[in-house]
């Protein structure tokens, strides 16, 4: 299949083989592409036995989010994010939230050079720049364009990802990352992610929490799409718990988020609460300390709670913060048990965070 598409940037994460094939090396698919091709992602394709990332400098959706959207409860709290995607992806979800982007085998999206993505960012007062809607490693390249510029300009940078990644490009990562979450799905059960993400098996997500983890350049959390009927086995969601307390300790936050139907499952239904709060629990048996329940507003689980005097130390609805316990050092103020949050409570937290801007 050939792209029509001025955007020709050669990609770096790849290998070339014999026959003019290319061997792609930015996500776990590690596709092998041949001559006026593309990979299964839709946005990266050998032309002329090149690898090029045909979405570089396509933003397809752009917003301004509250870091706690992605969700991100331990890193820059009250911090407005600029969001930006591209079309295409590497999973197939069933119940994709952005199928129109991720499942878009277009390239389309307006014209932003690295530059102008910061200059938006800065102009609109984000602290931050996210990489989001679809999986941000699948244009990388330019992910990395946009990063390293912004930190030059004091902006953090964040990752929302599948965590479905290569060594070479959880290597290029580091060259700009502040943050990132990697979402499992369905607990990273194999018949799960083999039904209703299309992949073979969540063993790389697993391998990028634990590269990521070892390397301690970037900070992480872990979060877990619950799907009722066919993703919500506990001794799944144990055995993904035991796997987080082993390979990241206990102060690895982890996100139970809701399900809502949509895409090609929409005769689901939403998580119910109780599902939610039983898999809450297992984490908290499990040995991690700070477990969330995301996507269901209100929820007495959406707060921090210290540890040691099991106080609320952040108290949130929603993506809002209602009150900040802690101290210059985060500490919990009432007992001064340190809390791993990173980044004090952002002092513009209050004023209005949602404003689409294109
Ligand atoms: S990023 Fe795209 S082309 Fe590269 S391996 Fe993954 S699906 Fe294939």
């Amino acid at each position: 299949m050939l792209i029509d598409c001025t955007v020709e940037k050669e990609a770096i994460l790849y290998e070339r083989l014999p026959n003019d094939k290319v061997r792609c090396l930015a996500c776990a698919r590690y596709c092998e592409i041949g001559k006026g091709q593309i990979g299964l992602c839709g946005i990266r394709g050998n032309k002329d036995g090149k690898l090029v990332l045909y979405v570089y400098g396509k933003v397809a959706a752009a917003h301004i989010d509250p870091i706690e959207k992605k969700p991100v409860t331990h890193y820059m709290q009250g911090t407005k994010i600029f969001s930006v995607g591209t079309t295409g992806c590497n999973w197939l979800c069933k119940y994709c939230i952005n199928y129109d982007l991720s499942q878009r085998r277009k390239i389309e999206g307006a014209d932003y050079t690295p530059e102008e993505v910061v200059s938006q960012a800065l102009e609109n007062g984000c602290q931050g720049i996210a990489y989001t809607y679809n999986e941000p490693t699948i244009f990388l390249e330019f992910a990395r364009d946009c990063g390293v510029i912004a930190r030059k300009h004091g902006l953090f940078n964040i990752f929302v990802s599948n965590g479905y990644c290569t060594p070479e490009s959880v290597s290029m990562m580091k060259e700009f990352l502040d943050c990132i979450t990697v979402d499992f799905k369905g607990n990273g059960e194999k018949q799960f992610v083999r039904k209703y993400i299309g992949i073979p098996s969540a063993q790389p997500v697993f391998d990028t929490v634990s590269r990521l983890v070892k390397e301690k350049d970037i900070h992480v959390e872990i979060t877990d799409l619950v799907v009722p009927q066919v993703g919500d086995d506990l001794e799944h969601a144990k055995k993904l718990c035991k796997f987080i307390y082993d390979t990241c300790g206990p102060e690895m936050p982890i996100h139970f988020l809701r399900f809502h139907p949509d895409y090609k499952m929409m005769e689901f239904p939403s998580t119910p609460i109780k599902t939610l709060e039983n898999h809450y629990d297992i984490a908290r048996k499990e040995g991690l300390k700070y477990a969330y329940i995301g996507n269901v507003p209100g929820h007495p689980y959406e707060h921090t709670y210290c540890p040691e005097c099991k106080k609320i130390v952040v108290r949130r609805y929603n993506f809002d913060i209602l009150e900040w316990n802690l101290d210059v050092q985060n500490r919990c103020k009432f007992c001064e048990n340190k809390i791993p949050i990173i980044g004090p409570l952002d002092k513009g937290y209050k004023e209005k965070r949602f404003q689409f801007v294109g």
